[in-house]
């Protein structure tokens, strides 16, 4: 069995999976979820133990792949995780000295491309995909020749931070500033939370959810705007596609569920895009919620 599991704010999830040589995809045999002790340190690595041992009593664990926010600085220690309690520490050298395993860690944009190559919707892809969260944030993770690239820093797909391609402020708005501190961040324009902001300053306060009831409703403003936001994430896969050239690109967050995006997406690619006939495919994730905790167990497997 290999463990997965995926830590967040509230909860920690862990699941163990086992091959099906029938359908090609990976079995859930267990899943079990804990609150996230945030209190402490040593708290916190209770609760990951705890979750793990209750997953260790459904059958023999071979690795174990973490999924969290942040990652592991060249100190070894944790940094930039939401989970504040953990930056600072040599968060998978203590769980070493508790567990016998090798255990793994990636941030949930690297899971999600993991999960979805192994054996989701990239699941034809022979060597590369790339997967992009547009949820409250954007991020990315990148699959090329099988294996996830994160590279010597530690930021390889952190896309949600260059700028947006083709920035043109009649188009997109006004210049913004990040939180990150630098100008026009993609996850300024294609997080679902870019596009409530790129909305509420053109026409009136609404989140990507309001937005979209409204797509649906057929209202003219919203329909517009909505057609803006995806050239917008066209410009971005049309760059990532000029670069990594994957063979698909799979969305992942809550704007992923709105079935809309592809068909126009796909259409726009084209206009952003060196060669004019692209065919790498955009594509919905197939794993949901459970590509973290999927494709964290997937860590040591690629
Ligand atoms: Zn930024």
């Amino acid at each position: 069995m290999i463990v997965g599991l995926d830590i967040g704010g509230t909860k920690i999830e862990g699941v163990g999976l086992v091959p099906n040589s029938e359908t090609e995809i990976y079995q859930t045999l267990v899943t079990h979820r804990e609150p996230t002790n945030k209190e402490n340190y040593e708290g916190f690595l209770h609760s990951v133990m705890s979750v793990i041992d209750e997953v260790a009593k459904h059958g023999d664990i071979e690795s174990i792949g973490i999924g969290c926010c942040g990652s592991v600085g060249n100190d070894g220690l944790m940094q930039g995780a939401n989970v504040t309690v953990l930056n600072g520490q040599d968060f998978i050298g203590d769980l070493q000295k508790r567990i016998d395993v090798p255990v793994a860690i990636a941030n949930d944009a690297d899971c999600l491309a993991l999960s979805e190559f192994k054996d989701g919707a990239a699941k034809d892809a022979l060597s590369s995909c790339v997967a992009i969260i547009i949820g409250t944030g954007c991020g990315s993770g990148v699959v090329i020749n099988g294996g996830l690239v994160t590279g010597l820093n530690k930021l390889g797909g952190e896309l949600g931070h260059n700028p947006l391609p083709h920035f043109n402020p009649e188009k997109d708005g006004p210049a913004v500033e990040c939180y990150c501190g630098s100008m026009n961040c993609t996850e300024s324009f294609v997080s679902g939370t870019g596009l409530g902001r790129t909305f509420s300053e053109k026409y009136f306060e609404a989140n990507s959810k309001e937005i979209m009831a409204l797509v649906e409703q057929g209202d003219k403003q919203a329909i517009e705007h909505f057609d803006l936001y995806c050239d917008q994430l066209a410009r971005v896969i049309g760059s990532i596609v000029n670069f990594v050239d994957p063979e698909i690109v799979v969305l992942g967050g809550g704007m992923s569920n709105v079935d809309a995006i592809y068909p126009r997406v796909q259409d726009k690619l084209n206009q952003y895009t060196f060669t004019k006939s692209v065919r790498t495919r955009v594509v919905k994730n197939l794993h949901g919620d459970s590509s973290g905790v999927r494709g964290a167990a997937f860590l040591h497997s690629i």
